[in-house]
């Protein structure tokens, strides 16, 4: 699988762009750069997009890739997440107050985006993929993706506080290949990372050893302002098996 970080920050500044990463160009893993970071045309392209969880940072272009592809699309955006999620989307996003209604325009018959309900842990296949969403502790019914095609599984929790389920399934997976999880805040900001649930690197150690052992760990979600402080703590770890995210843009393969 081709992992594509189109934005992979806990904030938005100059050169930080928030959590979207594009899967082998067609799977899209929460809209939070997508409109900025593709061609009009490229995003037209998605048909399915996985939302890990209500907060703007993760949902916000949902907005204006409908704005982008309406009438241009020959069909809806795919959208996929947990009840919860999609109730808050329609609720608060795109409510025909702050922004249009995209689930019934141009007209119910037709929209540019359909919003679809997942179950925790029922695994649902999604274009070519296999897709298992799982609980992780952030709030509102937040939810972790473990997405396999034949060769690979990769794990997505994007935003997440110490947790439990996502590391069971984990370990009994034999097709992991790499984990994409979160750090957000310097040990000093404990009680707010603790608060918000995130993680600090204090709070990552003893995380590590619910993780299955030698499969790569990338690191994303920094909030700018404490990158460096961030991974001086990463750093004291000493772990070789921890890539902390340098950039948006990097490619993986897996
Ligand atoms: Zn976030
Ligand atoms: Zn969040």
């Amino acid at each position: 699988m081709k992992i594509q970080v189109l934005g992979g920050h806990g904030g938005l500044a100059q050169g930080c762009s928030t959590t979207s990463f594009l899967i082998d160009h067609k799977l899209l893993i929460d809209a939070g750069a997508v409109a900025s970071k593709l061609s009009v045309l490229d995003q037209s392209r998605i048909d399915n997009i996985l939302i890990s969880h209500c907060h703007l940072d993760h949902i916000k272009d949902l907005a204006f890739i409908c704005d982008n592809c309406f009438g241009v699309k020959g069909k809806p955006f795919e959208v996929y997440s947990h009840t919860t999620v999609n109730d808050i989307i329609k609720r608060h996003l795109l409510n025909d107050i702050v922004w249009p209604d995209f689930t019934k325009l141009p007209n119910e018959m037709n929209p540019t985006m359909h919003l679809n309900n997942l179950i925790p842990e029922k695994k649902i296949r999604i274009a070519d993929y296999d897709v298992t969403p799982v609980k992780v502790k952030h709030p509102l019914d937040a939810m972790g993706y473990i997405v396999e095609n034949q060769e690979s599984a990769i794990l997505f929790t994007l935003d997440t506080g110490p947790t439990e389920r996502i590391w069971e399934l984990a370990r009994k997976n034999k097709k992991l290949k790499a984990i994409f999880t979160e750090i957000s805040f310097p040990n000093r900001f404990q009680s707010v990372a603790d608060v918000s649930e995130h993680h600090t690197a204090q709070t990552l150690r003893p995380e590590l050893e619910k993780m299955p052992s030698d499969i790569p760990i990338i690191l994303t979600h920094l909030k700018p302002n404490f990158r460096h402080e961030i991974l001086k703590e990463v750093e004291a770890l000493g772990l070789k098996r921890i890539h902390v995210l340098e950039k948006d843009g990097e490619v993986f393969n897996f």
